[in-house]
């Protein structure tokens, strides 16, 4: 079943690889079915160079599996709480990227410090809380998800499609599997571009108006960029 759905979600796990957004197992992406009735997710443990689109697991909402002989990801309830609280999204990704996870280990957000990151974010890109101890002996993966819908309490998810998870890495998100992997490959180089300036400079904020300049030209009712016919 949700045969192309596994093509889509086995096509968006491959290109963090080319990407060089993971290395060995790490990282995962996920996709909901245009019905929002199931999940595909990569399976636990699996290698890249080994997974194929057949393995991927299909998930009812509430992660009992529909199909598939693998485990999913053992990061499912996370993406799990993000489809809930989330609702326009289709594609999650989790990955632990060099330069985004350096921000997620020191607890820094990536901050919007120039054009390139309003293109794709409407302001800073924030780190979550640590979790408790408490939160991480039991539920930990659904508690993780938990704490970064707790982070978008006052944030648009839609206009900040991605999160830090403190002392942890990176998930984003987007509408299909394909653009929350484009989410994570922005943000890496956002991350990469924001380390680089800090070195240079601390005082880099950019004016408001040009973050407003940036993202709303690209996103909503009055953007110009690009063609208004598919090409
Ligand atoms: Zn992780």
């Amino acid at each position: 079943m949700l045969e192309d759905l596994k093509q889509k979600v086995y096509d968006a796990n491959m290109m963090l690889v080319k990407h060089n957004l993971v290395i060995f197992t790490w990282g995962n992406v996920s996709g909901k079915s245009d019905d929002g009735k199931y999940i595909a997710i990569k399976p636990s443990g699996v290698d890249y160079y080994k997974l194929r689109a057949e393995d991927i697991v299909i998930l009812d909402t509430n992660g009992n599996i529909v199909e598939g002989n693998l485990n999913p990801s053992s990061d499912t309830p996370t993406h799990i709480e993000l489809y809930k609280a989330f609702p326009s999204i289709k594609g999650v990704c989790h990955t632990h990227s060099n330069y985004a996870t350096s921000f997620a280990q020191a607890g820094k957000a990536i901050e919007a410090f120039g054009t390139t990151h309003a293109d794709y974010f409407y302001g800073d890109i924030p780190c979550t809380r640590t979790l408790t101890e408490e939160e991480t002996i039991s539920d930990y993966e659904k508690n993780t998800g938990k704490v970064i819908v707790e982070t978008f309490n006052d944030i648009d998810y839609e206009q900040i499609p991605g999160v830090l998870v403190k002392q942890h890495g990176v998930f984003s998100w987007g509408n299909s599997p394909y653009k929350s992997v484009y989410n994570a490959v922005v943000m890496e180089e956002l991350a990469k571009m924001n380390y680089q300036t800090l070195m240079l400079n601390d005082l880099n904020n950019l004016p408001q108006y040009t973050l407003d300049k940036h993202y709303l030209r690209k996103h909503g009712k009055n953007a110009y960029y690009g063609q208004k016919v598919s090409i």
